[in-house]
């Protein structure tokens, strides 16, 4: 009776096991097990196709056989801690693919215990899911959050993020560190008599002037329709002054190509303000250098006038 029990037993966890294993070989994500020697003792279909091996052949293979050295490495980094000190791991990975491009996975590793007193740790279970299309996406919509989608350049918030953090660096290390407000000048003019698009491509020539002509360390935002700000590092207030002055006479000589074939010409105003006192913040900085904006703009435009 008692050995009709174990047999109706053991039947019915191999049907578990059997069930298990089907419903794993169908989830397109890697799913494995590997012994306390490293050594693989499953792996679901994906994995196996992955290998390009069955999973007879695949049992007591190691690694080496399917990976370069350094993901080798690697994974023998993650699999000792998982082994020997029994920690869970869950992080991100970078390896070639089988086309050669780089793909991203999210891997988790456990300790398999000999039973439920978890005292002795007799191998690993690990699931990786190639998360590259999420990865890409993710990249893309952060790159959308910080750029301006007509200029290319910061935005407005992501302007004051980086400029603030530049701000700070300058004060601690008691370095310079100029702004610019621009303005186009009479851009309501330009929109009314040629279009909203010759607008448009307006503000995209001078975001293009604008990275051209400046460094790649300065901050360049577009901070309102068509204002900008740029933050100047390592650059006192006469050498922001001359920066600011080959950028006006530069776009002064841009000239955008209207649909009709002729060339319009655009100019700008520009105020410039340096940090002096140690406590000033970035809406002070860029409040001064928007003054001496209003300046220029009083002055005549076109030109370029100092906080
Ligand atoms: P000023 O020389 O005093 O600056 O004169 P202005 O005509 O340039 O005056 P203002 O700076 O107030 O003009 C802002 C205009 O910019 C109003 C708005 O229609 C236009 N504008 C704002 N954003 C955009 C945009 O994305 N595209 C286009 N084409 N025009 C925009
Ligand atoms: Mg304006
Ligand atoms: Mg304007």
């Amino acid at each position: 009776h008692r050995q009709r029990k174990l047999e109706k037993e053991a039947a019915q966890a191999r049907i578990l096991v059997d069930r298990f294993s089907f419903a794993l070989d169908r989830i397109p994500t890697y799913i494995f097990m590997k012994d306390q020697q490293r050594r693989y003792i499953y792996a679901n279909r994906s994995m196996l196709e992955l290998f390009k091996c069955s999973a007879e052949d695949l049992a007591g293979s190691s690694d080496s056989r399917f990976f370069p050295p350094e993901t080798v490495a690697r994974l023998h980094e993650t699999d000792i801690r998982v082994l020997r000190h029994g920690e869970d791991t869950a992080e991100k990975v970078t390896c070639k693919g089988k086309d050669g491009h780089l793909r991203i996975y999210w891997e988790i590793k456990t300790p398999i215990y000999e039973n439920d007193k978890k005292t002795s740790i007799c191998g690993l279970c690990g699931i990786s899911t190639d998360i590259t299309e999420l990865e890409l996406l993710k990249e893309k919509l952060e790159q959308q959050a910080r750029q301006d989608y007509l200029t290319g350049l910061f935005n407005r918030r992501f302007f004051m993020e980086q400029g603030n953090a530049e701000l700070m660096r300058a004060q601690r290390y008691h370095h310079t560190l100029s702004s610019l407000m621009l303005d186009i000048d009479n851009f309501k003019k330009i929109n009314d008599r040629h279009g909203h698009q010759a607008g448009d491509t307006v503000l995209k020539r001078l975001s293009d002037v604008m990275r051209k002509m400046l460094r790649t360390v300065d901050i360049i935002g577009r901070i309102g329709g068509e204002e900008f700000a740029v933050l100047l590092p390592e650059t006192d207030l006469q050498k922001a002054t001359e920066v600011a002055e080959r950028l006006r006479e530069e776009v002064a000589c841009t000239a955008v190509t209207l649909e009709t074939g002729m060339a319009l010409y655009f100019k700008v105003s520009i105020g410039v303000a340096s940090l002096k006192d140690k406590d000033t913040d970035l809406n002070t900085l860029l409040n001064q250098a928007d003054k001496a904006l209003y300046q220029a703009k009083e002055n005549g435009r076109n030109r370029v006038c100092l906080a």
